[in-house]
């Protein structure tokens, strides 16, 4: 579209969102499809929540402090006078069903996937949209450091699984409510010295919420924070045995790793292990997946006194990475000449899809050389051939596309063919 002739606002997608076409979506089933397969290995099972919650679900759930709460969640007021937010982040939904449905009186591993959109008012560009998809897993009332390591190992099993190796696996603990406030009280003082060299909003968090400095993307804010103190010198004994005993299963796991006691993540409920996978050579935006422990999520939202543990990916950013073909589909095409010979098409196409066939057929009305034509341009496998000569016989030609070669026989005998070939 030229500069002269804007294009009309209903028929571009809205800022940040965009269509995944055939073509492109082949790719993301098959993640999606590799993913849950994978999940399901682990003992995960998939839990669908709405794309619609109570704004204070993430107000408390996220945190009133967060990037994500104070400036990106796209909140409405609904005709019923309800503040409704669409999900920025899925862990809040994952507790809320829990404690909603009292899965946790079941008696059974919590332990679920979800792949599906997000919502973000956040600055588009490559790599992050306003409506993205993560898979986000989550396990809960499990607190042995050994699933902190299961999660990150599963995590690196998945991209492996889809032929991602170029990456680095960064670990981290942000300690609990005994050890934080002391490191937040730290971090007040180190940032007050260079209050000067921080942009207005990370000016603010000195007061409401220090640790989220380390989340801006200032460069400015950057630079200063990497002088402020580490949180590894303020874990409490719990903190740190628990961290130590992460990097021991890691090691159990071969599974390489890098602490970065700067990554703190952008959200105020985890405690005690968080991490990310990044890209490597990925820019900006290359954060692959990132992920936590919340160990007093639940009880916050006056919940069971239960932990948690997950991590969400970013399946855009994973499909950028991938060289993934999309399979070449074998479909049949089917032409006809004459009215009968149309109906027959039409009740033979219906035997050939339920038969598993994928089957696109002529309504056209067009001469069989059109039709082939046709065929031919949609990349068809077969052709079904369906004339009077056919009808009469109760034998129907079928031609190969690839090989040039036909064959004639009933439906069911060309059915075993295609069938054997698919
Ligand atoms: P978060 O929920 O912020 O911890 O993000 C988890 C993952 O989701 C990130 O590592 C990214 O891969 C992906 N992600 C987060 N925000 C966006 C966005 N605005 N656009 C695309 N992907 C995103």
């Amino acid at each position: 579209m030229s500069a002269e002739t804007p294009a009309k606002k209903e028929l571009t997608a809205v800022k940040g969102t965009h269509d995944i076409l055939p073509g492109e979506v082949e790719v993301w089933q098959k993640v999606e499809t590799v993913a849950a397969r994978l999940f399901e290995s682990y003992g995960y099972r998939e839990l669908r929540a709405p794309v619609i919650e109570h704004t204070e679900l993430f107000e408390k759930g996220t945190g009133e402090t967060t990037d994500i709460v104070t400036k990106e969640m796209y909140t409405f007021v609904d005709k019923g006078g309800r503040s409704i937010t669409l999900r920025p982040e899925y862990t809040p939904s994952v507790a809320r069903a829990i404690v909603e449905h009292r899965l946790d009186l079941l008696g059974l591993p919590m332990r679920y996937y979800y792949i599906g959109p997000m919502f973000r008012y956040d600055k588009p560009q490559k790599g992050r949209y306003r409506q993205f998809h993560q898979m986000d897993v989550e396990v809960f009332n499990e607190k042995d450091p050994a699933v902190d390591a299961e999660i990150i190992e599963m995590a690196d099993a998945l991209l492996r699984t889809l032929g991602v190796t170029q990456t680095e696996t960064l670990i981290n603990s942000v300690g609990c409510r005994a050890c934080r406030p002391a490191y937040s009280q730290a971090l007040r003082e180190a940032a007050g010295l260079v209050r000067d060299r921080l942009c207005p909003d990370c000016r603010r968090k000195i007061e409401t919420n220090p640790l989220r400095i380390f989340d801006c993307k200032v460069e400015g804010c950057r630079e200063a924070a990497r002088s402020f103190p580490k949180i590894s010198e303020f874990l409490c004994p719990e903190c740190r045995d628990h961290f130590a005993g992460v990097r021991a299963a890691l090691d159990l796991y071969g599974l390489r790793y890098k602490v970065d006691p700067n990554m703190v993540r952008g959200l105020d409920y985890y405690t005690k292990t968080t991490f990310e996978v990044i890209a490597l050579g990925g820019g900006q935006q290359n954060a692959v997946l990132g992920g936590g422990r919340y160990d007093d999520m639940m009880k916050d939202f006056g919940g069971p006194d239960i932990c948690g543990i997950g991590f969400a990916l970013g399946v855009e950013r994973l499909v950028a990475m991938l060289a993934l073909a999309p399979e070449p589909r074998k479909s049949l095409y089917v032409v006809h000449m004459g009215d009968k010979a149309r109906a027959e098409a039409i009740r033979l196409a219906r035997m050939f899809r339920r038969a598993g066939v994928e089957t696109l057929i002529e309504y056209a009305g067009r001469g069989f050389k059109a039709q082939f034509s046709r065929a031919n341009k949609l990349g068809a496998a077969w052709v079904l051939i369906i004339g009077d000569d056919e009808l009469a016989k109760g034998f129907f030609k079928l031609k190969d596309m690839a090989a040039g070669t036909q064959i004639e026989g009933a439906p069911d005998a060309l059915l075993a063919v295609i069938k054997e070939k698919q």
